[in-house]
C-alpha cells in the first residue's frame, strides 16, 4: 500500500540520518565553520536576536524555550546568553532536544564551559521531533526553535503538528533551514558548485567521511522552497506574519516563523 511504502522509506531515512549524525558529531562544529566559511555563526546570532528571548513584559517573566534538533547546542547557548545577559532575564529556561545521543553528548560536554547560571537553566532531552514526549505538555512553551534540523525529519508535517501542540497560544515557531537561491542565478551556480564539489571533499579530508556530507548536500537540495515551506507551516495551523520568511545570504538559508493562534 501507499502507507506501507511511506513507512518503509521513513524508517530508512531515520536510520540514515542517525548514522550521519553519529558519524559527524565529533567533527560537527569544526565542519560547520569550514563548510559555511564561518557564516553559520552570523546566521545563528541573527536568528537569536530576531527572537529576542528574555524580553518579556513586564520584565523578568519566565519563558520556556524548546530547541528541537538542538544538536551540539549552538542555538540554545545563544538563547541563554541573549536572555540572561543582553535582556537581564534569568528566568528563561531552554531545553535542547535531539534524537541523536552522540550529538547531545557533544552538547553536554560543551555546556560545561558555560556560566553556572546558564547551565542551571538548561536541560537535555533525547527525543524524536515527530513524537515529543507527553512530559512536554500541550500549550506549555513560549518558543519552539529548530535550526538546520527539519530537513532531516522523515515526517515534517508530524513535527509541525507537535510544535503546534506544545506551544502556548501566542507562542512562536521559528525555523532556520537551508533554502533556495533561485532569485540569483549566478550566485546560485557558484553556491551549487561549492555544495556539490567542495563540501563532500572537505568532509572527506577533514572528517574522513565523504558520504555523510554528500547526504547533507542532497538533503538541502530536496528541501522545499521558501514559499512551499511557509505553506506547510500555515497548513499546521500557525498564523503567518507578512510573507512569513526572511532570506539570509540570498536564500542560502531562510528563517520561517509562525504564531500559534
Ligand atoms: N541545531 C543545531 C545547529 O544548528 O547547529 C544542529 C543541527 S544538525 C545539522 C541536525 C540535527 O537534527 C542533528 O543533531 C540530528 O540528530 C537532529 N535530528 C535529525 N532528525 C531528528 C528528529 N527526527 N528529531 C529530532 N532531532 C533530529
Amino acid at each position: 500500500t501507499h502507507f506501507g511504502y511511506e513507512t518503509v522509506t521513513e524508517s530508512v531515512k531515520q536510520e540514515r540520518v542517525a548514522e550521519v549524525f553519529t558519524s559527524v558529531a565529533e567533527s560537527y562544529d569544526k565542519m560547520n565553520d569550514l563548510m559555511s566559511l564561518g557564516v553559520h555563526r552570523l546566521w545563528k546570532d541573527h536568528f537569536v536576536s530576531s527572537l529576542n528571548p528574555g524580553a518579556t513584559n513586564p520584565i523578568g517573566m519566565p519563558q520556556r524555550i524548546l530547541d528541537v534538533a538542538g544538536g551540539t547546542g549552538d542555538i540554545a547557548f545563544r538563547m541563554l546568553q541573549h536572555a540572561h545577559v543582553n535582556n537581564g532575564n534569568p528566568n528563561v529556561h531552554v531545553t535542547i532536544s535531539d534524537i541523536n545521543p552522540a550529538m547531545l553528548a557533544v552538547g553536554k560536554q560543551r555546556s560545561l564551559s558555560l556560566p553556572a547560571s546558564h547551565q542551571s537553566s538548561l536541560s537535555f532531552l533525547e527525543a524524536n521531533a515527530e513524537v515529543l514526549p507527553k512530559t512536554i505538555a500541550d500549550n506549555s512553551l513560549d518558543l519552539y526553535t529548530v535550526c538546520f534540523g527539519i530537513r532531516n525529519f522523515s515526517n515534517m508535517p508530524a513535527a509541525l503538528k507537535e510544535a503546534y501542540r506544545v506551544l502556548k497560544p501566542g507562542g512562536i515557531f521559528a525555523c532556520m533551514e537551508f533554502s533556495k537561491v533561485d532569485k540569483y542565478p549566478i550566485f546560485n551556480a557558484i553556491y551549487k558548485q561549492w555544495s556539490f564539489s567542495a563540501i563532500p571533499l572537505i568532509g572527506q579530508l577533514v572528517a574522513g567521511d565523504r558520504d555523510s556530507y554528500q547526504y547533507l548536500v542532497e538533503s538541502i537540495e530536496r528541501f522545499p522552497s521558501q514559499t512551499e515551506f511557509r505553506d506547510m507551516i500555515a497548513e499546521a495551523g500557525f498564523n503567518i506574519v507578512g510573507k512569513g520568511y526572511e532570506d539570509l545570504t540570498g536564500g542560502v538559508a531562510a528563517i520561517h516563523k509562525g504564531i500559534k493562534p
